[in-house]
């Protein structure tokens, strides 16, 4: 039997996350624009230059490979979570949802699980994450962007979705725990929704909450990930027996539950992101470690 009765629902980053590179990395340093001149762009947003999505246009713009060969070079370089595979059959077995939430492009990360995982536990993962056009003979990659903001994604709003979703399927007055797994400061406005979250330790979104004073669970695996939410399912059956608020309730998060109930989140917030989440927008390429004395230059 699970160790607990309340719904959970799980979302985590991709890259950098579930694997230990970028998937775009992967395929721009190799196959499109090289790594020299990714850099540069990357350079581009965090100086507010141009915008995520603007730039990533190029990036995605400059691959001219088909699909399968791109393929084969992230077959080849990434790397997923040693313990991975068996957190997720855990969620499978213990009937927590585990949502991928992504600012990647969603048939790339569909094929990687499929291969990773083979297409049967694959299919249990949904992917939240911008669409694509591909065409066959490689000649265009496409965003087709999940929002109409700087982002292409904004990953906040896909969290408060999946809650207002998971708090209407639920029983009466069960509130679902909310999960956020992420290692880069583009998870952070995201981060922030969840009641429970996990930043990778040594990297910038563990740098983040350590900076701002955000409760978080550190991991270097996804081994520590399963153990610490069995014990948080534990101690929420304990003390509330899975019904009212869970145990590790983030009220800030919840906030909209009370606001808009079960109305869905209303448009405007995808377009106008408060101040405090402009500060965050950083891409998900910036996911790879930086000193905290190089961080000193960020607002906060
Ligand atoms: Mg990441």
């Amino acid at each position: 039997m699970s160790p607990t009765t309340r719904k959970i629902v799980c979302f985590s980053d991709f890259d950098g996350t579930i694997f230990m590179q970028d998937t775009g990395h992967v395929l721009f340093d190799n196959l499109g624009c090289g790594e020299e001149r990714r850099r540069l762009l990357d350079e581009q947003i965090k100086t507010g230059e141009r915008s995520f999505r603007d730039v990533s246009e190029e990036m995605w713009g400059s691959l001219r490979v088909p699909f399968e060969d791109g393929f084969q070079i992230m077959e080849k370089e990434l790397e997923i979570d040693p313990g991975f595979q068996e957190f997720h059959q855990f969620c499978v077995a213990n009937d927590i949802d585990f949502n991928v939430i992504s600012a990647g492009l969603k048939p790339i990360l569909r094929k990687v699980l499929d291969t990773f995982l083979g297409e049967h536990e694959a299919s249990r993962i949904q992917i939240v994450a911008n669409d694509a056009d591909i065409r066959s003979d490689g000649s265009e990659w496409k965003p087709i962007w999940r929002h109409d903001t700087e982002l292409g994604h904004d990953k906040a709003l896909s969290v408060k979705e999946g809650r207002a979703l998971a708090a209407e399927s639920a029983l009466d007055g069960e509130i679902p725990l909310i999960i956020f797994i992420g290692d880069g400061v583009s998870d952070l406005p995201a981060a922030r929704e969840a009641d429970v979250l996990f930043a990778r330790r040594g990297l910038r979104l563990e740098e983040y909450c350590i900076e701002n004073k955000i409760p978080y669970i550190g991991f270097d695996s996804f081994a520590d990930v399963k153990r610490e939410v069995e014990a948080i399912m534990k101690e929420d059956q304990q003390k509330t027996g899975g019904v009212g608020k869970p145990a590790r309730f983030n009220p800030r998060a919840n906030m909209w539950r009370r606001i808009s109930s079960k109305q869905a989140i209303p448009q405007f917030v995808a377009a106008t992101p408060s101040r405090e989440d402009k500060m965050f927008l950083w891409p998900e390429s910036f996911s790879e470690y930086h000193p905290t004395s190089q961080m000193n230059n960020v607002p906060a």
